[in-house]
């Protein structure tokens, strides 16, 4: 073991290797410490192995901690999983005009807070409010950092040291972390529970109505879905009741489209419009979920109460950055140009109709057939996802790829690969839908699937 410690080669030695290989790519400093490192490493396995790397390990080692160091951990990866809005994979994908709008605002000055007419300090509340308003039909709107901010500072706003009455079914977790009695305890309002998990009544909302009631909340149930006995009030209902007693009726609608879903062959996802005019006091929604956008929360509603919770300290703490108000007002712009179903990529994608797919998923197959890979084109479906239209799928068609030794080994590998490309997999199969491919990301995809299954090269 003494003489494969002796053995193993300097620090300089290795070094010099490195930096003949990729020349003046990495700072000293940095290449230096890559190789203390490894040759670290090397000593440990020594150690528990009793045997020594090569040098020319050591080496490829020492490369790979660099190129690991200067890359962004945060990189573009192809989204092949059939899942549209896909939280962990950054949800909606920006249109090409939302990108320009954060390019020419974010490279420059811009009037983010500036009054120009007055030569003033402005507010960066007044860029995407106008917008927003209209199209939703609202008094009034604010937009600040995603939806969980909006409802945490609608409720620290409006009901701080009060009591809302939310049904019992709506009590509920949505995704990483929103729990609603959670987000209500942080605010300080305390949560009244009324109703059953499954039925929940008028009459179960007008006998919990105390002096301290301040609000109804009503919580989209975006990511699962209650069926068979079940009965939820229907928000005109609500409205009714609630102001009838002076209570404000907040809606926190998670997704919140503005599209009405159902002419694209899927189930009614309700529409801010909808709540706006069915009298909801607050309504919040998502920005990057079935709007489209960038991350963001959309409050809108009375102004009153707006302007309200635009002075709120919390405000400050959640505002929203230059380059999403800039990206927000042009997904919005989509909408005033009725253009979104064409321009905005998550509705492109919903959009697109099953022949369409299947003749894109035909096309791969014959590319990645001339070049001797074989591949199947099967019918499959494609989920909205992103808290929206639980259980709902689209009828698509996607690639299954065949004869792999190991899916999971192959799924790894499209993961890990640079792109990462994620695939989906189905018991044992593993499959690719094309839908939520982006269309220039194609050609990098095939590339990635013929460096997988291609033959080997010479
Ligand atoms: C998604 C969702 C949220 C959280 O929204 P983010 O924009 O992810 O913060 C809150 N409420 C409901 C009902 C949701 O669907």
């Amino acid at each position: 073991m003494e003489s494969l410690y002796r053995a193993l080669p300097s620090v300089d030695g290795v070094l010099q290797q490195v930096q003949e290989s990729d020349p003046d790519l990495w700072p000293h400093n940095l290449m230096v410490e890559a190789v203390r490192q490894v040759l670290e490493r090397a000593r440990e396995r020594i150690t528990d192995e009793g045997a020594a790397p090569s040098e020319e390990d050591l080496v490829a080692q020492a490369r790979d901690l660099l190129r690991a160091w200067t890359r962004p951990g945060l990189r573009p990866a192809i989204n092949a999983s059939g899942v549209i809005i896909h939280t962990n994979l950054g949800r909606a994908p920006l249109s090409q005009a939302a990108l320009e709008a954060v390019r020419r605002v974010a490279g420059g000055y811009s009037n983010l807070e500036f009054d120009l007419p007055a030569g003033r300090r402005g507010s960066r509340h007044v860029h995407a409010r106008e917008l927003l308003g209209r199209l939703c039909g609202a008094e009034a709107a604010l937009a600040v950092n995603n939806n969980a901010s909006a409802v945490l500072l609608v409720l620290s706003t409006l009901a701080a040291g009060r009591q809302v009455l939310v049904s019992r079914s709506q009590a509920v977790e949505i995704g990483g972390g929103f729990r609603v009695p959670d987000v209500m305890r942080q605010s300080g309002a305390e949560l009244v529970e009324v109703g059953t998990t499954n039925r929940t009544y008028a009459g179960d909302y007008t006998a919990a109505v105390c002096p301290e009631t301040t609000a109804v909340l009503r919580v989209h149930r975006s990511n699962f879905a209650l069926v068979g006995f079940v009965h939820d009030v229907p928000l005109p209902e609500l409205v009714d009741l609630a102001h009838s007693r002076g209570l404000y009726v907040i809606d926190d609608l998670g997704s919140g489209a503005l599209l009405d879903t159902s002419p694209f062959g899927l189930a009614h996802e309700p529409t801010v419009q909808a709540s706006v005019e069915a009298g909801a006091d607050i309504v919040c929604f998502s920005g990057d979920k079935l709007l489209g956008g960038p991350q963001a929360g959309l409050i809108v509603g009375r102004a009153a109460l707006i302007e309200r919770i635009e002075h709120h300290p919390l405000a400050r703490a959640v505002r929203l950055d230059k380059m999403v108000l800039a990206a927000l007002e042009a997904t919005l712009l989509h909408y005033v140009h009725e253009e979104a179903a064409q321009e905005i990529p998550i509705w492109r994608m919903i959009a697109q109709s099953p022949e369409a797919v299947r003749r894109r998923a035909q096309r791969w197959r014959r590319w990645l057939g001339k070049q001797g890979v074989s591949v199947q084109v099967v019918p499959g479906e494609t989920a909205v996802g992103g808290g929206s239209l639980p259980g709902q799928t689209l009828p698509s068609w996607v690639l299954e790829l065949e004869d792999l030794p190991s899916v999971e080994d192959a799924a790894r590998s499209l993961r890990t690969g640079e792109p990462p490309v994620i695939p989906r997999i189905e018991g044992d199969r593993l499959l690719l839908d094309p839908r939520t491919v982006l269309p220039d990301q194609e050609s990098t995809l095939l590339e990635r699937l013929l460096s997988l299954l291609g033959p080997a090269k010479e």
